[in-house]
Parts: C-alpha cells; structure tokens; sequence
C-alpha cells in the first residue's frame, strides 16, 4: 500500500481518493478549494449535473464504465443526492445536415442518430416522429440520473473521511510541493494530480492545452418534467439548450452557454434572460405556461469547465523524483466519467508499485 497525496477537491479529486483509499492506500487530500466553496477556480459545485454521453465512442471507456456506479447509487443510496430522471435528446432539423455523426457544438457524439450509448441505458428508445416537434429531426428518449452536487460533493468527502483519508487546505505553487503534504509526516510515493481548470497554472504542470470552456447557467425553483437538450438554438454557436432538476431540493439547472476561451466569471444578464427564455419555451410546464416572469430564480453563476487539447490526461510521469498520475481536462464531463477516470488512475497507480515497490522512485 502506498502513501498517496491527492491535489484537488473537486469530482475528480474526491472520486479518486475514494477509490485509492478503499483499496488501503493512506490518502491525504490537498486543495485550495473544497465542498461547500462557490468559487470561479473551483468547477465542481456549478455543475447541472447529469449524465448525457459526449464522448466518440473509440475513447467511451471512461463515462460507459461510470455508468454503473451513478445507477446504483441513485438506486440504492439516497444520501448521496442521485436521482433518476427522464431525458429526452433531441436534433434540430437545422442541424441534420451539419454532421450525421458529431453534434455541432460540443466534441461529442450524444446527438449521433445511432449513439454507442443506445446500448448503454436500460430503456433507450428513438422517438417516433409524431413524437418530435416542429423544428426537431430526431430524438431519443432514456432515463438517466441528475445529481445535486451540493450533496454529491460533501457525500464523496464523507465517504473518503469514513475510510480513513485526511483532508488539507492548502495552495501549491508547485506539484512538487504535494510530495510533503501526506498527514503521515511521511514523504509520498505518489502524488495525484487532479487540479482541474488549474493544471494550466500549477508550477511543473503548466498544460498550455488546458482552456476554459464557460457555462452559464440559471438556477430555478421551477420544477423540469423531464432532462431535455437540443444540438443547438438560434441564439449563436455558443447558446445551448438543457435543462435538469437536481435530486433532493436542488433546483432546476437551466443551461447554458459552452464558449471555449471565455474566462468571464460575471452572469451576463442578456444571456440570462435567453437562457430562461429558451428553456421555457421548451418546456412551458417549468412555469405552467405563465412565461419566464413565473420563474423563480435561486441564482445565476457562470462556471469554468476544464476543456483540454487532445482531451483528458489520465497519464504518469515523474516529477522532482515523485511518481504523479494526472487526472485533469474532463470539460463537461467530469461527473459521468469521474469513476471511470478513478478506475484508469487505480491502474496507473498499481503500475507504479508493482514496477518500483511504493517508495516509487525507479520510474
Ligand atoms: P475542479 O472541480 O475545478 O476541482 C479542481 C480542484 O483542484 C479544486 O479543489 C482546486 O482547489 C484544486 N486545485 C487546483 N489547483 C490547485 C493548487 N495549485 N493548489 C491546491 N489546490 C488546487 N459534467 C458532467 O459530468 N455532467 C454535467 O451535467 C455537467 N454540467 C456542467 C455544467 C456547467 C455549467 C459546468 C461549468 C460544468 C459541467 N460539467 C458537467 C463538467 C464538470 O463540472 C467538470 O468536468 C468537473 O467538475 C471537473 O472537476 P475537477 O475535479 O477536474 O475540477
């Protein structure tokens, strides 16, 4: 077993300790942001946060092996904020042309007419035409699972306290600096590196690959029959369409805007109103037809997804002499493939031991 010191909070991070620390590895979790911040930096707690499939299907490991996990946690552990709901995913006719295969505004394949996840779910189905509206092409249909990740996130801390890793407050300037982080007083063997939208700052990381991709969101009262997105709208290549309704009181996520570069922390009030309007328009039942003056506002926020050139790093190097497993640049997909990643740093991390024993340091 090996002593191990985790960088970052955030679903990445907590999921990863989770995982090493039930496996018996003394754990200690760094972070400058934790469970209960609301903080630009910090991308977790702005999340809706549900599962829809993005990735192609060639590099699906990671959300298809999530999958199973979220289900069974929605079945069988209402504590940690998961519940199931209805999803509707719908192509636009403007968009038919575009790209059979490849949704026109995320690097993702949710609106493929014949996605790898058609499998994945137990009650998939293609819409029947009479069943899509005016402007919609097609569309399937599917129960997934919407967290609260105001919930979810201290759950996961929970859970990883229970079994036994410590929790630390801390801003590094370098990786290099985590290696004597360990509640042990011990140097660690493994450092892991989950460190988000931040990768692109943390000294001996630095990733120029790593950009924002900024979402906006409206966070309402207002109650969503069912999940719903479309591949696009007609308020510009940067608007989407989504909406969720978060387990256990969370409010209804009202989505959003997906603008790659974007730092801006501040909620534009223009993009507020269309977002609502879009929404409501979707979906009149969220006001019972009385428009989006009958919507009640629990917030607006603006978070930072940790987009990624070339996609995520789930990769070990050495770093100052300390084996690091990377596990940053999940843009928006951070919550349904947080424990298919964890599984792929597990790996990584028994490679390290097996190879060089746990003081690690032959890599
Ligand atoms: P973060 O949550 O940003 O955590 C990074 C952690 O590293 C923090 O604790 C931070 O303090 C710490 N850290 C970084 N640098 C340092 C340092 N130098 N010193 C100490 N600590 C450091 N995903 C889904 O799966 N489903 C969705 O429906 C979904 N919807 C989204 C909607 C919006 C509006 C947004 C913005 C994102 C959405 N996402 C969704 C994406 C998801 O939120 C992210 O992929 C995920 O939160 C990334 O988590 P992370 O742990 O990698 O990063």
């Amino acid at each position: 077993m090996a002593i191990i010191v985790v960088i970052g909070a955030g679903v990445s991070g907590l999921t990863t300790a989770l995982e090493l620390v039930k496996k018996g590895h003394t754990v200690t979790v760094v972070a400058k942001h934790m469970p209960g911040d609301y903080d630009i930096e910090y991308t977790s707690p702005w999340a809706g946060a549900n599962v829809m499939p993005m990735a192609v299907e060639a590099d699906s490991r990671w959300e298809r092996n999530t999958w199973p996990v979220l289900k069974k946690l929605a079945e069988e552990v209402p504590a940690a904020g998961i519940h199931f709901q209805k999803t509707r995913v719908l192509r636009r006719k403007k968009d038919a042309v575009a790209d059979d295969a490849v949704g026109p505004l995320y690097d993702d394949s949710l609106f493929s007419p014949n996605p790898w996840y058609a499998t994945l779910f137990d009650d998939y189905r293609k819409l029947a035409d009479d069943e899509l509206p005016d402007d919609i092409i097609a569309g399937c249909e599917f129960t997934s699972v919407c967290m609260n990740t105001a919930v979810y996130l201290p759950w996961l801390v929970g859970q990883c306290v229970t079994l036994g890793a410590v929790f630390r407050r801390t801003v590094l300037k370098h990786i290099s600096e985590a290696a004597v982080m360990s509640h042990t007083g011990s140097k660690a063997d493994i450092v892991i590196n989950a460190s988000g939208l931040l990768a692109c700052r943390l000294g001996g990381v630095m990733d120029s690959a790593v950009y924002p991709i900024r979402g906006q969101i409206v966070v309402v009262r207002n109650e969503a029959p069912i999940m719903l997105t479309t591949s696009s709208t007609d308020d510009g290549e940067e608007e989407l369409l989504y909406t969720m309704t978060r387990a256990v009181g969370g409010g209804t996520i009202l989505g959003g805007t997906y603008a790659k570069g974007n730092w801006d922390a501040n909620p534009d009030p223009n993009i507020a109103i269309r977002i609502m309007k879009r929404a409501v328009e979707a979906q009149p039942e969220l006001t019972g037809g009385k428009g989006i003056e009958a919507l009640s506002v629990i917030r607006h926020g603006v978070g930072l997804r940790p987009g990624r050139t070339g996609g995520v790093r789930i990769e070990k190097e050495v770093i100052d002499g300390t084996p690091v497993v990377h596990n940053y640049g999940h843009a928006g997909w951070g919550y349904q493939g947080s424990y298919g990643c964890a599984e792929g740093v597990v790996e990584l991390v028994d490679q390290i031991i097996t190879e060089n024993g746990i003081d690690g340091l032959k890599i």
